[in-house]
């Protein structure tokens, strides 16, 4: 394998906390967090609230504090990446409440300014360099693929076809078998969301496509983005030349609904409906990694559609990374709490 470093980390699951900062005219608010650790501890608090029980120890593998950067954060996570070329599934998770930054970790506040990309981004730009410059006998076809579970339903925004080695690759994602209707989740591939790329450019163009297709009949994006789980997926196939073997692996890049707790007595209709979607989907995910942490026979992955969605990518050979999104401010510590608790079973 090319990329050691791979073998070198413990397990298949591994959990990042990242805490994002305060923003601007949020300055004078209390912190929840006391430490950080070099070696993934964090101590967080109630500043508020005094005695004994206020302070509680969390340990990661690793906790990115409120002035890492996009690339601070990406290089912990490349190698992960890259082990998708070697024919690994790879699922990377943010999950917190609105407003912890998950779609700031996986996409980045605007892909203007390179500085800004989120692991997406990232991840694409390097997974193009990387297929395209390995001096190997294997050629690389990477499609992709966005999609949103919302309400337990899934809709699929933009599929892509690529190019390599001057060669026009026609994706045909029924025959690779990774989409087909076959499947007991049944996806399909709508046509009208067919494209193909051959930079990164271009896919950073169909995934602005993608943005704007799922926005269409959403009343607002931001809304409507908080309580759906989307799903940014990279297949590659990579054929050797001289035996024609061929590898797949897949990248699921997941920015879940928000976490938060909705008040029962003030949620009705559509928005009790949501709430109680996100919190079965997010507790079907949390008992899916759980029981595979504890290597479990059985792995309850029917409970969501979102565990189904992604039964192929988690478990067995497959890594599971999942960033654990926190909000520094006092008023949010019962929720960090919850995210905490969480992120303990998980890990
Ligand atoms: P979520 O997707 O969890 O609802 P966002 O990613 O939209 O949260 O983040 C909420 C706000 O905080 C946005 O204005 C975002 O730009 C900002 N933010 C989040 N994380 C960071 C960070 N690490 N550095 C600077 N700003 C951040
Ligand atoms: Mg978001």
């Amino acid at each position: 394998r090319l990329y050691n470093e791979i073998q070198d980390l413990k397990g298949n699951i591994r959990v990042y906390c990242r805490i994002r900062p305060f923003l601007p005219g949020q300055s004078r608010k209390l912190t929840t967090i006391e430490y950080i650790g070099e070696n993934g501890e964090l101590v967080v608090m109630n500043p508020i609230k005094n005695g004994k029980d206020n302070r509680r120890l969390f340990k990661f593998n690793k906790v990115f504090s409120p002035v890492a950067t996009q690339e601070e954060v990406f290089l912990d996570t490349q190698p992960l990446i890259r082990s998708v070329l070697d024919g690994y599934n790879v699922c990377i998770f943010a999950y917190g409440q609105t407003g912890s930054g998950k779609t700031y970790t996986m996409s980045g506040p605007s892909v203007v300014s390179q500085e800004d990309w989120g692991v997406n981004y990232r991840a694409l730009n390097d997974l193009f360099q990387i297929a395209q410059s390995r001096k190997s006998s294997i050629i690389y076809e990477v499609a992709v693929q966005m999609v949103e579970i919302y309400n337990e339903q899934l809709h699929v925004f933009l599929t892509v076809y690529t190019f390599y080695n001057n060669t026009c690759v026609f994706f045909d994602l029924h025959t690779l078998g990774i989409w087909s209707t076959a499947q007991p989740n049944g996806l399909a591939v709508p046509e009208a969301s067919m494209h193909s790329v051959n930079t990164t450019a271009d896919v950073l163009e169909l995934m602005s496509i993608g943005l704007t297709n799922r926005a269409v009949g959403a009343t607002a994006l931001n809304e409507r983005s908080s309580r759906s789980h989307s799903i940014l997926t990279v297949h590659v196939r990579g054929t050797d030349s001289e035996t024609n073997a061929i590898l797949r692996g897949s990248l699921h890049l997941i920015d879940l609904a928000g976490s938060e707790r909705v008040d029962r007595s003030e949620a009705t209709g559509d928005r009790l409906r949501e709430a109680q979607h996100i919190n079965k989907s997010l507790s079907a995910l949390g008992d899916v990694i759980f029981a595979l942490a504890q290597k479990n026979l059985h792995v309850p992955y029917r409970n969501s559609k979102l565990t189904q969605v992604l039964q192929s990518s988690l478990g067995g050979q497959a890594k599971t990374l999942m960033f654990v999104q926190l909000n520094p401010d006092v008023d949010s510590f019962s929720e960090t709490i919850s995210t905490l608790k969480f992120a303990e079973r998980v890990s």
